[in-house]
């Protein structure tokens, strides 16, 4: 071969090599997965020193797994409320497993599959507090909430007026109650549950037990790459059909007595 002749090869090598790289330009590289959770969410994203513990980590490991990830490949990133639309679109993250709602103006800006989880929006407040008995009951109420949440929106739009006081996390909502600088934190009764069972707040705050939302939880990715949706959706089912599902949710919320109301086990619906 002439040297002309070898350097023409090795040019279309490499453009089909760099064409491969990029096809369709959706190709995720799942030998290492970035996977956004909550790192202030007992039984559900936690993380304690460098252990990562909760119902939507098992739930992202399980699903890394039939990608093709292993544990030790994944590098947990935390996911904010208000970020987790953010580090998908910048692809500071492939997933997000974190207490997230699909909704349509979401829907915007990224894909869901899902849901694997079907929660409602509920009231945490002071265990001997009599006064607030539900969404209905929130008037002079100071409320807290976290920004970028459906929490906030929802009870925003169903309490006009509302004192609605919003911060990044809700572990700093719970301090704020437990200390009486607010009267209730609201969001899902997953994650309340999971605050009233930490040891600290057993006996002194509870769960007011009557959601008034329907919170259908997605695993949120980069808007469009139904390749990765499918497999992520065929995962999802594959953990509701051979029990790990189950499995997830009696280790991680059991102890906290959270039972998943109407909707669950949960029917992942077309890739969107
Ligand atoms: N599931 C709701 C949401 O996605 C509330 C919980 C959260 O903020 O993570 O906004």
């Amino acid at each position: 071969m002439t040297l002309k002749k070898i350097g023409a090869t090795l040019a279309a090598t490499a453009l089909a090599l760099s064409l491969t790289a990029c096809g369709g330009g959706s190709t995720t590289d799942l030998s290492n997965l970035k996977i956004g959770i909550k790192f202030d969410q007992p039984g559900l994203g936690l993380k304690t020193g460098e252990t990562y513990s909760g119902f939507d980590v098992d739930v992202a490991t399980y699903i890394a797994g039939k990608l093709g990830t292993t544990p030790d490949k994944i590098q947990w990133t935390q996911a904010p409320s208000a970020q987790r639309e953010t580090l998908i679109e910048s692809g500071q993250v492939d997933l997000v497993v974190a207490t997230y709602s699909i909704n349509d103006q979401r829907k915007e800006k990224v894909s869901f599959a899902g849901p694997y989880l079907v929660a409602g929006q509920d009231l945490l407040i002071r265990a001997n507090d009599t006064s607030i008995t539900g969404v209905d009951s929130l008037k002079g109420k100071k409320l807290c909430s976290v920004t970028g949440s459906t929490s906030a929106q929802q009870v925003e739009q169903k309490v006009p007026g509302v004192n609605l006081q919003n911060f990044s996390g809700y572990s700093d909502c719970v301090a704020a109650l437990a200390a009486g600088t607010v009267d209730a934190l609201t969001t899902d009764d997953t994650i309340l549950a999971g605050y009233a069972a930490q040891p600290e707040y057993k006996g002194t705050l509870k769960v007011v037990g009557r959601p008034f939302t329907v919170e259908n939880y997605g695993v949120g990715l980069k808007k469009g790459n139904t390749e990765l949706c499918n497999k992520v959706t065929d995962a999802i089912k594959s953990m509701l059909a051979d029990g790990s599902w189950q499995k997830f949710l009696d280790k991680n919320l059991g102890p906290a007595g959270y039972k998943p109301g109407e909707g669950n086990p949960p029917t992942p619906a077309a890739c969107s």
